[in-house]
């Protein structure tokens, strides 16, 4: 029959198809990197409620990340149309799970306007308790306990069923009573941690099973999208949910498994055939994202990985470009070079088309990479997006201007009081503000009821006690405002009254002005909410925001945040070993670590559709100090027919190798497949080893890299030139004095300069 029905199944090959027509009974969807997993599930929620089986209200489907969830839906809206919209049960594990905490939070004793406290306010409650209990927290530190908190939550164990062996693992086996306190404590405030969401829903279903039938009553359809990283509360969660029905749907790839470190656990995909007998098991084998290099390579990469399912991928987009491997001096090169690319990728050449900004995203293994990037772009105004990075909310003007919100919101919130009860300063020191704790843990109340009784005695000094009950004073007012006035003009208000945007005028530090504009933003995001509530909410759900979505913008992000998404063109820098694979996964015994960072190396390369670029640093400064690097072990194992090394060595001296920079790679003279080869690495470590090289130093090594590569050490400049200077910029050579050059600099002028501080442009 013709029709949207038709229309929705028609692309899809028939084993997807066969996927997304299994729409009773449990299916497991185990496929590879770009085989339509994602796809698959959409097409399946459209398919659904294209033909009536269920209304959107009644499909519950999960996946890892806010964005994935946005992806999800629009690609369903472009599908269906509007009806998506009431798909109020798609998103992420987190945010679904809060929905539901919401509405049955009696019953684990919150009330339902409870915070979500973010890891900042988490670490402090922690230090409290641990500071009450006379712990010592240089030993026993606030961050190891809340580690070990989240690691037992994603285990899915309460206080109460923690196994006793792991209360081991913190201060002489107080673990499990000091994790009894922390739940006891948060109860009090009427808030909770992220890991908390899954674990009382899981609570509340395993103790009401009134509340449970309820649910099962209402997700008909259970759809879940990356399901290799659920950790074992999710997964009980999801058994619990679809148990009745067993109507659901997983899919995911074992390769991509990349949250091990945060309790996920492959194994669940064995669980799953266990635990929904007869569930039909699904392979998807035609890739069809990346052309035949890029796939061969991460196929290659992959199969040093010992525990693995195992798979076959393959793709009718034969050819295309091989994977390129190139070595850099360090860091900053890295960053130059691959600036530079993306202009040139911009532009386009007689063999490729320009390419727009965001079809380009730069994929880095920690978030330290980023800043290097980040400044290389505002300097030749390339615009980004760092996605997921240094969060917004996580801005200390952001999280102050949420704690006066939640304060007004939930008067209970004393970490959010203890916050901002001084900030801006106000005159109340720390002495009062530990005073005032203390009497609100010996007596249980919260902080601001006991800063009421305070302000009525002679505690404090006169002018302490009037800063004191002038602050009372203003929360109540706002308050009472906030029921008045929206949110975002509340925000406005506040910041204004409480004296904070003054205090940030009057700041003269060179980030006083962002944090201005900071909150200027964030009133501005606030506009859409509907109520105080869903605002705060949001914000602790929504760890990433995406300035610039949207807009044309280069993509910066970590692999773990690239999961699930594809662009035509992909840098992957930082291949070096002790930063990818990280130095941890290296000094962890056995090959776990090892293998969940290769599998992360698998994501990235897969992510590409057309271009994939990998590249290396030999020295790299990492706090401050400058480290010589070796080329990650991941480089070795790329399978040499699809990947074409190339050194940059002209990139620092100026040798031939220059012009051949960024026009076609194989023409460059380069190590061949020499950057495996033991030449490359002796020359990187006996040349530079152990040194810290200044920029001095790193000019001074070239003649031995260079020589690696056979090619002239010599300095190449002659008038006319095109060249760059870090300091000056891009400028034209105006006459070479031996070593010394006179360069006419687009924005500097003319300057005297060495020449092995510049390089060609
Ligand atoms: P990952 O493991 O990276 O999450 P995935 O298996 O979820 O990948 P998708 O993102 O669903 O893969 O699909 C990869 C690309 O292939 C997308 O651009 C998608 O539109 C396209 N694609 C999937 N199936 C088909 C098909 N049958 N015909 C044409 N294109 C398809
Ligand atoms: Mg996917």
């Amino acid at each position: 029959p013709r029709g949207p029905e038709a229309d929705l199944l028609g692309g899809l090959n028939p084993e997807q198809r066969d996927a997304v027509e299994t729409t009773d009974g449990p299916v497991l969807v185990l496929a590879g990197a770009g085989t339509g997993k994602t796809r698959v599930l959409t097409t399946r929620l459209a398919h659904i409620l294209s033909t009536g089986r269920a209304r959107p209200w009644e499909l519950l489907a999960v996946t890892f990340t806010n964005k994935a969830a946005r992806e999800m839906r629009e690609r369903i809206t472009a599908m269906i149309g509007p009806t998506a919209e009431g798909l109020r049960w798609l998103g992420t594990f987190h945010s679904v799970a809060a929905q539901i905490l919401r509405r049955h939070a009696e019953l684990v004793g919150l009330k339902s306007n409870y915070t979500i406290l973010d890891d900042d306010d988490q670490e402090r409650l922690i230090k409290q308790i641990l500071e009450a209990e006379n712990i010592d927290t240089k030993r026993w530190t606030p961050k190891a306990l809340g580690g070990l908190i989240d690691h037992w939550k994603n285990r899915g164990w309460t206080p109460d069923r923690l196994p006793p062996a792991e209360s081991q693992h913190f201060a002489n086996g107080r673990g499990q009573a000091l994790y009894r306190m922390y739940q006891d404590r948060l109860r009090v405030l009427n808030a909770c941690d992220f890991g908390d969401l899954l674990l009382h829903n899981l609570t509340i279903f395993q103790n009401n099973p009134d509340v449970l039938a309820e649910y099962h009553d209402r997700f008909r359809y259970v759809l879940v999208d990356e399901y290799q990283d659920t950790n074992v509360a999710q997964y009980l969660w999801l058994r619990l949910l679809a148990q009745k029905r067993q109507n659901v749907c997983c899919v995911g790839d074992d390769d991509q498994s990349i949250y091990g470190w945060r309790g996920a656990e492959v194994d669940n995909i064995l669980r799953f055939e266990r635990d929904f007998p007869g569930a039909k098991v699904i392979r998807l084998e035609r890739n069809y994202r990346s052309t035949s290099h890029i796939l061969a390579a991460a196929s290659g990469l992959i199969a040093a990985n010992k525990s693995r399912l195992g798979k076959t991928l393959w793709t009718e987009s034969e050819g295309g470009e091989k994977v390129i491997v190139r070595g850099v001096w360090d860091g900053e090169a890295e960053s130059r070079l691959i600036a530079d690319e993306i202009e040139r990728a911009r532009k386009g050449s007689t063999d490729k088309n320009p390419r727009k900004y965001r079809d380009i995203a730069i994929l880095v293994r920690a978030s330290f990479q980023m800043r290097a990037f980040e400044e290389r772009f505002v300097l030749l105004q390339i615009p980004y997006t760092v996605v997921g990075g240094p969060r917004f909310f996580e801005r200390m003007e952001i999280r102050d201007a949420h704690a006066y919100l939640r304060l007004i919101h939930s008067p209970d919130d004393d970490l959010a009081f203890e916050r901002i009860v001084n900030t801006p300063k106000r005159g109340i020191g720390d002495t009062t503000v530990q005073k005032l704790l203390h009497i609100a843990r010996v007596n249980g109340v919260p902080a601001s009821t006991a800063a009421r009784e305070l302000v009525r005695t002679d505690e404090l000094a006169a002018k302490t006690r009037t800063a004191l009950s002038n602050f009372l004073r203003d929360l109540d007012r706002w308050r009472a405002e906030a029921a008045r006035i929206h949110h975002a003009r509340l925000m406005e208000t506040v910041l204004d009254e409480s004296g904070y945007t003054d205090a940030l005028r009057l700041d003269k530090t060179p980030t006083a002005q962002t944090r201005l504009e900071n909150l200027k933003e964030l009133v501005q995001s606030m506009q859409s909410f509907e109520t105080l509530e869903n605002y705060l909410e949001h914000v602790s759900l929504v760890m990433d925001l995406d300035r610039g979505a949207g807009e044309d913008a280069v993509q910066i992000m970590t692999l773990h945040s690239a999961k699930g998404l594809e662009f035509p063109l992909v840098f992957l820098p930082g291949w070096e070993e002790g930063v990818f694979p990280s130095q941890r996964s290296m000094d962890e015994k056995g090959e776990k670590g090892l293998e969940e960072e290769r599998r992360l190396a698998y994501v990235g390369i897969t992510r590409a559709r057309e271009e994939a670029r990998i590249s290396f640093a030999a020295n790299r400064q990492v706090y401050g100090r400058w480290t010589s690097q070796l080329p990650s072990r991941f480089v070795d194992e790329l399978p040499l027919a699809n990947v074409e090394a190339s050194s940059e060595t002209g990139y620092y001296g100026g040798g031939p190798g220059m012009q051949q920079h960024g026009s076609r790679w194989d023409e460059s003279p380069s190590f061949g497949a020499g950057y495996t080869s033991p030449g490359w690495k002796r020359a990187q470590t006996s040349g530079y080893r152990g040194s810290h090289p200044g920029r001095q130093q790193v000019i001074e090594g070239e003649g031995r890299l260079v020589a690696v590569s056979e090619s002239s050490a010599a300095s190449a400049y002659k008038r006319g030139d095109r060249v760059f200077h870090v300091k000056f910029g891009y400028g034209g050579v105006k006459s070479v004095e031996g070593n010394k050059l006179t360069v006419s600099f687009d924005k500097a002028g003319e300057k005297k300069v060495i020449d092995s501080f510049v390089e060609k442009a």
